[in-house]
């Protein structure tokens, strides 16, 4: 497997070098929305801590991003209405991973709504900044 590239694009958002629409942050997570989302307030949840996927994260990182994304997941169902939640994870290429810092997907889910492919389109930065606002007020309702 080929070592983690810092300079990855989610490397940088996590080094604040670009921009995102950030859901919740702690010491050793960082979650945002995706900006090419399969459903309305899908949510990628990270550990801060370099890793490239679930083939070299640290056993306790890994715990702490599914931790988060229960978090995120139980907050999305109130913010989107949502009937379920996708939890998605890619690894290598092979494994349909397209970016190189290990990232947990929350996908919130309508009763009968398929998720859109993988980065079908760009979703709005006023939609984006709205749904992000919804899911932190979820996440501080707890
Ligand atoms: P994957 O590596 O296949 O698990 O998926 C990478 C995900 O990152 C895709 O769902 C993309 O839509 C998403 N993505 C790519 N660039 C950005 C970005 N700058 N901000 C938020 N999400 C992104």
């Amino acid at each position: 497997m080929p070592s983690y590239d810092p300079n990855n694009i989610f490397a940088k958002i996590l080094r604040g070098e670009l921009p995102c629409y950030k859901v919740y942050e702690d010491d050793k997570a960082l979650a945002f929305l995706d900006i090419m989302p399969r459903a309305p307030g899908h949510t990628l949840v990270l550990p801060k801590a370099p890793a490239r996927n679930i083939l070299d994260v640290p056993a306790d990182d890994l715990a702490h991003v599914a931790t988060v994304a229960q978090t995120i997941a139980k907050a999305a169902m109130t913010a989107f209405a949502a009937d379920g939640i996708t939890v998605q994870q890619f690894n290598e290429g092979a494994g349909g991973q397209v970016v190189f810092h290990l990232h947990v997907h929350v996908i919130p889910r309508k009763a009968g709504q398929p998720m859109k492919p993988p980065a079908a389109a760009k979703e709005k930065p006023e939609v984006l900044a709205e749904q992000a606002k919804a899911l932190m007020a979820a996440l501080a309702a707890g």
